[in-house]
């Protein structure tokens, strides 16, 4: 259950210093205000092969995983601990972090309007049944809370192996004014979704049983169509 999760009252009130201690300053030493902000989320980060493939890829920008399940997030974050400190002398990995968090609450309370550049949905949970399609990461609420966290400009990028799923994610980010889908010419040169579709435990597992991988990426407008 979810309901002893803590969240901040607003992204100004979160201990960002505590996930990215080596690029964030501490309260004390300065104002929010001027501190680098987290740019790149993975929500349902799983493991992290694609925060730590982010990592490298964006040195300079400060990448969050969003991940509900507790063990999992503490596997990550030692995961992360580890690498950073394998990898002290050329200071990599400071760069990411991983939250225990539910991804479909308070969102607006970690982040602020269009602070965000690109959000990754990576093999969703898929919640088969029509009773359950509710609990699915992406509805139309929740493409407007999207929208309101990323900037114009900003990107949606989606993978599944499960058809219907994918459909779905498509349906409702298509309907939304504030998106539009990005051709598969764009998504065949952009680095994340290559990254995304050989980077994730998930992508791996799909990998191995030859299953189907269906992506969709979506571009945030500066103005509804
Ligand atoms: N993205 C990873 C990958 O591609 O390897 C993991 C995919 S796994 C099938 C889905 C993950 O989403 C699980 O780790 C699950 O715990 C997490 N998850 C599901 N609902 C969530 C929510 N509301 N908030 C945060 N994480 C969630």
């Amino acid at each position: 259950s979810d309901h002893l999760l803590e969240y901040p009252i607003g992204p100004n009130h979160m201990d960002w210093h505590k996930l990215y201690p080596a690029l964030i300053p501490s309260e004390a030493e300065t104002s929010t205000d001027e501190a680098k902000q987290v740019e790149i989320v993975d929500i349902g980060c799983g493991f992290g092969g694609l925060l730590v493939s982010l990592a490298t890829e964006f040195p300079d920008k400060l990448i969050l995983g969003m991940e509900i399940r507790v063990q999992v997030s503490h596997y990550v974050e030692d995961r992360i601990i580890a690498l950073r400190q394998q990898h002290a002398p050329e200071g990599k990995y400071n760069n990411i972090a991983v939250l225990r968090a539910n991804a479909m609450k308070f969102l607006p309370n970690f982040f602020k309007k269009g602070q965000l550049s690109k959000m990754f949905f990576c093999f969703p949970d898929p919640h088969f049944k029509i009773r359950k399609h509710k609990a699915r990461i992406v509805t139309s609420t929740l493409a407007s809370e999207y929208a309101y966290l990323l900037r114009p400009g900003g990107i949606i990028y989606t993978i599944t192996d499960v058809l219907d799923l994918h459909q779905w994610m498509v349906r409702h980010l298509e309907a939304h004014a504030l998106f539009r889908r990005l051709p598969k010419e764009w998504e065949d040169e952009d680095p994340c979704v290559k990254i995304m579709r050989k980077d994730t435990e998930e992508g791996k597992k799909v990998e191995r049983n030859k299953g189907d991988k269906w992506i969709a990426c979506f571009v945030r407008l500066d103005h509804p169509e």
